[in-house]
C-alpha cells in the first residue's frame, strides 16, 4: 500500500474538526486497510511508531531533522528558519520547502507504508556513539523519496505530533464502527492488550469473540489505574462507603512482571526500568512465591541514617545514569512497597475485586528487608482514617490512598474507585513546549519554561503560562541539556521543543486568563520536580484545572462566608 494513499487520508482530516466526521474517515480507512498493515497504520495515525507497551523510541533531535532536510533539498538555514517562522511546524516547513526545492536525489520509486515504517524502525534501532549521524542518514533516505505532502507527515511522525486531532479515543470509536463492535469492548480490549494495533487486527479478523479472548501478556506492561484527588477524608467517605485506606507513598510507581526466574520492572509510563533497581530485582526473585505474576507497588527512597522515606526526587535519581548503578544503590537505598496483583499463573486478576487481589498478593509475597506490603486499614470511621492520615504525614508520606474494596482494576483510567488525599497543596503535571535562556547568572541555562496541559475534549495542548523558579543549578544544567536534545527550533533566546519534558508545578492560585488559550493561568508558579517518570500522556488535563479552579472558588466563597458570619 502506497504511503501517499495514507497521506491522502491525513489531508482529509485537515478540512474538519468534527469528531464524528474524523471517526468516519478513520473507520473507512481501517475497513480498507490490509490486515497486516492495520497496526502500523494505527501507530502512524496517532503519531507513534510502536504500541504503548513497547518502549522503543525514535529519539531524533530537531537539529538532525534540519540537517537531513538541508541535505535533501539543498535549502540553506535562513530559508528553513523563514519557513518555520511562517508555519510554526516542522512538517509544514518541510512541505513548503519541498514545493520549491525538490529533493536533490529524488528517487523514482514511490514510498510504501512499509518503507516509511521500516525506516522508523531502523532509526529506533540506532543507539550509542555516532547514532546522530546514522539516524540522519536513514531519515535522509526517506526524505529523498518523499513528495512534498509525504515529507510533511513523515516529519510530524518523527516528532510525534500529527496535528490532525485524531487521538486514541477516536481510533477506538473508529475500530468499533468499522468492525461493528461495541465501543466499550474495544476500550476494554485496549486496556488489556495495551496495543491499539493489535486490538484493531483482532477486531477485523475475529470480531467480538476474538476481542473477548484477549489476555494480559506477561512482560508487556499495561497502563496503571490512576487515582482522582479529593480534598479530605470526609469527601473520600462520601464517594466510597467503607474503603481500604493505605499510606500514599512518595515514590515511583512500579509494575513488576515475573516469569519463572525472570523479573522486569516497568515505570508508570510503561518504560522498562529493571536495570536501575538490581537489589529490588534480587529481592523479588526471593520474595514472590509464584511462577508467573504481575504486581504493582511503589519504589521509595529510604534515608540510610534514620530509615525514614525520602521525597520521590531521590528515587528519580536512581533512573539517571550519572553514577554507576552499584554506587547509586549505596547512596540512595530504596524499598518496594507492594499494593496490588494484576495477574497470577495464567489468570488475569483485573476483574476481581480489590480485596481479593490484595488477599492473594499477601499469600504470594514473603516480605524481606527490601519488599514490604503497604499498610492497609478498611474502615468507615472518619476518626480512624484521620489518625492514619496524620501518622502517614508524620512519617513523611504524602497522604492516603482510598480504594474501593469491590472495584476491579481499570487500567489507564482516572476514576472514582481509587482516590488520593494529600497534605500538601495540589500540584499540576505540565509539559514544556518552549524554553528561554535566563539572564545574569542563569544566562547559559534554559531557565524559563512555557507550559501546556491537555485539553481532553479536543486532544490538543493548551497553554497555561510560564514557570521559572524552583530548580537547583544542577537541575538547570541537566534540563538545559535535555531540552536541547528535543529542540525543534531556536529563535533568538527561545528554544521550541517537542513536548516531552513534564514538570510538576506548584502554584498559589489558579486564575482565569484571556492571555493563554487554556483560559487559565497559574499565580506564583514554581517547579516542584522534573517528572522523569511521566510522559506527555500523563500530563494533567484542562478539565482538572477547571475542577481545581471550581474547588478553589468554592473554598474562597466558604472562607468569605465564615468571615461574614458573626
Ligand atoms: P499521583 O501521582 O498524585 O496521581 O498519585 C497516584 C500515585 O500515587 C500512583 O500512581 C502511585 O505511584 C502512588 N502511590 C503511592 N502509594 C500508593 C498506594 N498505596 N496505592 C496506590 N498508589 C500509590
Amino acid at each position: 500500500m502506497l504511503y501517499s494513499s495514507l497521506v491522502e487520508v491525513f489531508q482529509q482530516f485537515e478540512s474538519t474538526t468534527s469528531r464524528i466526521r474524523l471517526t468516519d474517515i478513520v473507520s473507512k480507512l481501517f475497513k480498507g486497510s490490509p490486515i497486516n498493515l492495520l497496526p502500523v497504520i494505527i501507530y502512524m495515525l496517532i503519531g507513534k511508531v510502536f504500541p504503548s507497551w513497547d518502549s522503543r523510541k525514535l529519539d531524533v533531535s530537531g537539529s538532525t531533522i534540519f540537517a537531513a532536510l538541508k541535505q535533501a533539498t539543498g535549502a540553506d538555514n535562513p530559508t528553513i528558519i523563514k519557513a518555520f517562522k511562517e508555519t510554526g511546524d516542522i512538517g509544514s516547513t518541510a512541505e513548503l520547502i519541498y514545493k520549491t526545492k525538490k529533493p536533490i536525489a529524488l528517487f523514482s520509486k514511490q514510498l510504501t507504508i512499509s518503507d516509511v515504517y521500516n525506516g522508523f524502525v531502523d532509526i529506533a534501532r540506532v543507539t550509542g556513539p555516532g547514532s546522530r549521524k546514522k539516524k540522519e542518514r536513514i531519515l535522509l533516505g526517506l526524505l529523498n523519496s518523499a513528495s512534498s505532502s509525504e515529507v510533511k507527515y513523515i516529519l510530524r511522525n518523527v516528532i510525534g505530533d500529527m496535528r490532525h486531532g485524531v487521538n486514541e479515543g477516536i481510533v477506538e470509536e473508529a475500530i468499533a464502527k468499522a468492525f461493528q463492535i461495541p465501543v466499550d469492548l474495544v476500550q476494554r480490549s485496549y486496556m488489556i492488550a495495551n496495543d491499539l494495533g493489535l486490538v484493531a487486527q483482532v477486531a477485523k479478523n475475529s470480531g467480538i469473540t476474538g476481542l473477548k479472548q484477549l489476555k494480559l501478556t506477561i512482560m508487556r506492561p499495561i497502563k496503571p489505574m490512576l487515582a482522582q484527588s479529593v480534598s479530605d477524608i470526609k469527601e473520600a467517605l462520601s464517594e466510597i462507603k467503607k474503603p481500604a485506606f493505605e499510606w500514599k507513598l512518595d515514590g515511583a510507581r512500579a509494575q513488576i512482571h515475573k516469569q519463572k526466574d525472570k523479573i522486569k520492572i516497568f515505570s508508570r509510563g510503561t518504560e522498562d526500568i529493571t536495570q536501575a533497581f538490581p537489589e529490588i530485582v534480587k529481592s523479588l526473585k526471593e520474595g514472590i512465591v509464584a511462577n508467573e505474576a504481575i504486581l504493582e507497588g511503589e519504589i521509595v527512597a529510604i534515608d540510610p541514617l534514620n530509615s525514614k522515606p525520602r521525597p520521590f526526587q531521590f528515587v528519580l535519581r536512581r533512573f539517571r545514569r550519572k553514577y554507576s548503578v552499584s554506587e547509586l544503590e549505596k547512596i540512595i537505598p530504596v524499598k518496594l512497597y507492594l499494593f496490588d496483583l494484576l495477574y497470577l499463573n495464567r489468570n488475569s486478576f483485573l476483574n476481581k475485586p480489590f480485596t481479593e487481589r490484595r488477599n492473594t498478593l499477601e499469600k504470594i509475597i514473603v516480605q524481606n528487608p527490601k519488599i514490604e506490603l503497604t499498610k492497609l486499614v478498611i474502615t468507615n470511621e472518619i476518626s480512624v482514617a484521620q489518625t492514619m492520615f496524620n501518622e502517614a504525614i508524620e512519617i513523611g508520606h504524602e497522604g492516603l490512598m482510598i480504594k474501593d474494596p469491590n472495584a476491579s482494576y481499570i487500567p489507564g483510567i482516572r476514576g472514582k474507585k481509587m482516590l488520593k488525599v494529600k497534605a500538601a497543596l495540589e500540584t499540576l503535571d505540565l509539559a514544556v513546549i518552549e524554553a528561554d535562556y535566563g539572564y545574569g547568572r542563569k544566562h547559559k541555562w534554559l531557565s524559563s519554561y512555557a507550559l501546556v496541559a491537555m485539553d481532553e475534549t479536543s486532544g490538543k495542548l493548551v497553554a497555561v503560562g510560564r514557570v521559572f523558579t524552583g530548580l537547583s543549578d544542577e537541575e538547570l544544567e541537566e534540563i538545559t541539556k535535555k531540552l536541547k536534545e528535543i529542540a525543534i527550533q531556536e529563535i533568538g533566546r527561545s528554544v521550541i521543543v517537542r513536548p516531552e519534558i513534564v514538570l510538576e508545578v506548584g502554584f498559589g492560585e489558579i486564575q482565569k486568563s484571556p492571555v493563554y488559550d487554556s483560559g487559565f493561568a497559574l499565580r506564583f508558579p514554581r517547579i516542584i520536580a522534573i517528572r522523569e517518570d511521566l510522559s506527555l500522556e500523563d500530563i494533567d488535563s484542562l478539565q482538572k484545572i477547571k475542577e481545581l479552579y471550581k474547588r478553589q472558588t468554592k473554598a474562597q466563597s466558604g472562607a468569605i462566608n465564615q468571615i461574614k458570619t458573626p
